[in-house]
């Protein structure tokens, strides 16, 4: 087998406590994870206490995974490109407190959907996400925690469906050199997208490689999608189950510069349906019963 190390886990539960996080991971067949740093549909985050901390940091490197490969998802809320100036206040403080959770965790990325500028425009909306940007670094200059802004399905005044808008941000804000991108299947294929054959994908990875460059690529979600190409739903499948299915993916995942990104599942179901998508992955990959 000449196939490089593949890093692949999924979504994981906070709550049986951070620390339980990465050898749960290693119990679904992953050798990575992404979690939340707080209830993701609540405004308040705390710091983790400094105990925690250090058990969450030997639980990782127990579990064998590196800072690098795990990934922080952003809470719900959260709206830079808001045109109401109380929840794009609120936006700003609580996206800085999640970089200093992620910072106290020793972990380093971050990923969260650009924002919605709700019907005020395209513009407005990625200036508005600048500026919150701008005071969101300047208040954690003190630690290394990259942002990663996700491509996100075109519905609602999202901003960040095409790459050319996540660019425009990366552009325009000072700490870009701090700015990366998570791709999601899901919001890609609701985008148009598509990887129905080896060529469209490698035209995908062409595209963002020519606006983006392919050194902004961190992370990529895995997630199958509930609709067609192209109709902008954002409803996630089980790998194999949605309009990308398994062939979509068997030439996704085969690709050469995806195999070097870290994987991370967003499908429906909690650990046992995770485990399930991760043997799918590794089938339909022809790794059958490997360790990752
Ligand atoms: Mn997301
Ligand atoms: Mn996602
Ligand atoms: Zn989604």
């Amino acid at each position: 087998m000449t196939q490089k190390r593949i890093r692949l886990g999924a979504h994981m539960s906070t709550s049986r406590g951070y620390e339980k996080v990465p050898m749960d991971s290693t119990k679904i067949g992953g050798n990575t994870f992404q979690i939340f740093p707080h209830s993701p549909s609540m405004w308040r985050a705390r710091l983790p206490d400094e105990e925690l901390a250090l058990k969450f940091k030997s639980e990782m490197s127990k579990a064998r995974i590196t800072r690098e490969d795990a990934l922080v998802h952003s809470g719900y809320l959260i709206n830079l490109a808001s045109p109401k100036d109380d929840v794009r206040e609120k936006s700003i403080d609580l996206l800085a407190l999640e970089m200093k959770i992620v910072s106290a965790l020793g972990l380093k990325c971050l990923t969260f959907h650009p924002g919605s500028h709700l019907g005020t425009g395209l513009d407005n909306g990625i200036e508005r996400i600048v500026r919150g940007l701008e005071i969101v670094f300047s208040r954690n200059e003190d630690n290394d925690v990259l942002l990663l802004l996700e491509n996100v399905a075109a519905k609602g005044g999202n901003i960040g469906s095409r790459f050319e808008e996540l660019r425009e941000i990366i552009d325009l804000c000072t700490y870009r050199d701090r700015l990366y991108v998570t791709y999601d299947t899901c919001h890609g294929f609701d985008s148009g997208y598509d990887l129905s054959s080896r060529e469209n994908v490698q035209k995908l990875i062409d595209g963002f490689g020519g606006v983006l460059g392919l050194e902004r690529l961190l992370m990529i979600h895995v997630n199958d999608s509930k609709y067609p190409l192209g109709a902008g739903k954002d409803r996630h499948a089980r790998i194999g189950e949605g309009y990308i299915g398994k062939e979509g993916f068997k030439h996704f995942l085969s690709n050469d510069f995806v195999q070097g990104i870290p994987w991370l599942l967003e499908t429906p179901g909690g650990d046992a349906e995770h485990a399930e998508d991760i043997t799918i992955i590794k089938n339909i990959l022809g790794l059958n019963g490997a360790i990752l």
